[in-house]
This record gives C-alpha cells, sequence and structure tokens, in this order.
C-alpha cells in the first residue's frame, strides 16, 4: 500500500467519524512522513554523488603539468587539474596545437606537448625569411 494514500484513506475514516483528535495527529504523522521522504531522496542524491566522485578519484592520473587524463580515456583527452581541485568537476582543456593548452573556464595554462612547445625553427631552413 502507498504511504501517503494510505494516510489519506484513514484520514477520512477519522474525518468521517468525527475524531478531530486522531484526524490531527494522523495530519502530523503524514507531514513527519513527507519530512522523512524528502530527507531520504536527499540522502540518496548525496550518496549517489560521493559514490561517482570516488569512483572518479580512482581513474584519475595526474601529470607534472596542471592537466589530469583519466585511466581507461585516450591521452589526448585532458581536463583541467585546477577546476578538478576546486570543483570536483572535469572540464577538458583546449589544446592550442602549439604544446600548450588552456582551460575554457580558469584559464589555467601548461604544456601538453613538451616537444612541440620547446621547438625552435633552424635557421637557414626554407621556412624561415
Ligand atoms: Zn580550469
Amino acid at each position: 500500500m502507498d504511504l501517503y494514500q494510505g494516510i489519506k484513506d484513514v484520514a477520512k475514516v477519522l474525518q468521517q467519524a468525527d475524531n478531530i483528535d486522531l484526524y490531527k495527529q494522523l495530519l502530523e504523522l503524514g507531514r513527519q512522513a513527507w519530512e522523512m521522504q524528502t530527507e531520504i531522496e536527499r540522502l540518496t542524491k548525496e550518496t549517489r554523488e560521493l559514490r561517482e566522485a570516488q569512483e572518479l578519484k580512482a581513474k584519475v592520473i595526474r601529470h607534472d603539468e596542471p592537466f589530469i587524463t583519466l585511466e581507461g580515456r585516450p591521452s589526448s583527452e585532458m581536463y583541467c587539474a585546477t577546476c578538478y581541485a576546486k570543483e570536483r568537476t572535469l572540464i577538458q582543456v583546449r589544446d592550442l596545437h602549439n604544446g600548450y593548452f588552456t582551460c575554457p573556464s580558469c584559464n589555467t595554462t601548461g604544456v601538453c606537448d613538451s616537444t612541440l612547445a620547446n621547438w625552435v625553427p633552424e635557421t637557414g631552413s626554407p621556412l624561415t625569411w
């Protein structure tokens, strides 16, 4: 039996029997049941969020630069270590294709490809004017 439907059915009987004291007690019990239901939903949501955060934490791979990658995901999928540390949120960083990355949320920058970031064109190469 649905709790609230049961309370409603009993309340109807008490109201018809003109038992005001029991009717008021039942309304109070109904209010308490509603508060407990709300608390159960809040705790269930909190538990789910904590479990998800714990599962995510177990997959995080840290690097010398301020980005993280996730176990089981491509290494090119990089997330901002600053945003993760502050908010526990995954913000994918933008690869600037010059060896550096930047976070679109907090503007953290760093090196994601040291070979490309340290590349200096050779003098006398055909591209040098
Ligand atoms: Zn960030």
